[in-house]
């Protein structure tokens, strides 16, 4: 079974929450589809299992030996990626229309590695992680390529994805075929917007969607909108998880906040993992009855 936690943007608690509920079932796979700031990975020792060159995109080569220095690729480049025959990787996005004028057939796409895929062996389970090149961006393509790896080790067993935030390419691709979505959300107004979009991506997936909202407390009044906004939506709240310091405290330990047996986010994280599993089973038991 694949869960995917997912948020409308950075910075909401999904890591902190992915790697509890990683914790707090043993011998999980984890999935870092988070491409663009993957941290998972800080939480983890283990020994990597395969590391392989991922490449996501074309870049332009240009060979001297036939340029005549027309300058045709440099007048036709709308990003400025082509001066006086050289290129620069970094501004090049591969669109290919400088091969197509070139008189000279001096250019040609060729791939280029964008990120390399590891999987390290935990102690606790498989991590799968993409440790992007300078300048690449993630990608649906990639984070694809992340799932079906870790798809390989974890088998039937639980696997807990961190996914990409926002609505873009790389969330549809942490999302698709996903048994189960966890929404982090939080009291906010941009909170509150962030959530409504990520929902209608959620309903369009047809995926089970489970909603918690972190540092609940910060505004109690927009922390019940949300809960009604659930309600009325059709959507399972799994709780409300209270600001606490020690939440930065794990973070800057680098320890899951399950272990920090004092914490008030502990508590209700576990809580709502209970509720989170309490309506799987439930689901489970009606699709088996059913059959
Ligand atoms: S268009 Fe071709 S021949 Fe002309 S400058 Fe560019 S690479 Fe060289
Ligand atoms: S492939 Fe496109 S972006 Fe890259 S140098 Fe050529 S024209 Fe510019």
């Amino acid at each position: 079974m694949q869960l995917t936690v997912i948020s409308g943007k950075g910075g909401t608690g999904k890591t902190t929450i992915a790697v509890a509920l990683a914790e707090l079932e043993k011998n999980t796979g984890k999935v870092d589809c988070d491409v663009d700031a993957p941290n998972l990975y800080l939480y983890y020792d283990g020994r990597d299992m395969l590391r392989e060159e991922f490449s996501g995109g074309m870049k332009v080569s240009v060979d001297t030996s036939l340029c005549t220095e027309c300058g045709l690729c440099q007048s036709i480049c709308q990003f400025e990626a082509i001066h006086d025959g050289k290129v620069n990787t970094l501004y090049c996005e591969g669109c290919g229309a400088c091969v197509l004028i070139c008189p000279s057939k001096a250019l040609s796409l060729v791939e280029e590695k964008t990120a390399e895929v590891i999987l390290t062996d935990t102690s606790s389970g498989v991590l799968t992680q993409a440790r992007m090149e300078i300048g690449s961006e993630g990608s649906g393509k990639l984070i694809t390529v992340l799932r079906k790896k870790a798809q390989g080790y974890a088998g039937d067993d639980l696997m807990i994805i961190d996914g990409s935030p926002g609505i873009g390419c790389p969330v549809i691709a942490s999302i698709t075929a996903t048994d189960t979505v966890l929404i982090v959300t939080e009291p906010t107004q941009s909170g509150v917007e962030d959530l409504q979009r990520i929902v209608l991506l959620c309903q369009q997936f047809g995926v089970k969607t489970f909603v918690c909202t972190n540092k609940a407390d910060i505004n109690e009044e927009i922390a019940r909108q949300i809960e009604n906004y659930c309600l009325t939506n059709g959507l399972c709240f799994v709780g409300r998880i209270p600001y606490d310091d020690t939440v930065l405290q794990s973070i800057n330990e680098l320890i899951p906040i399950i272990y920090y047996s004092g914490s008030k986010a502990n508590q209700a994280i576990r809580e709502a993992w209970k509720r989170i599993k309490r309506q799987l089973f439930v689901s489970e038991n009606k699709e088996e009855r059913k059959q």
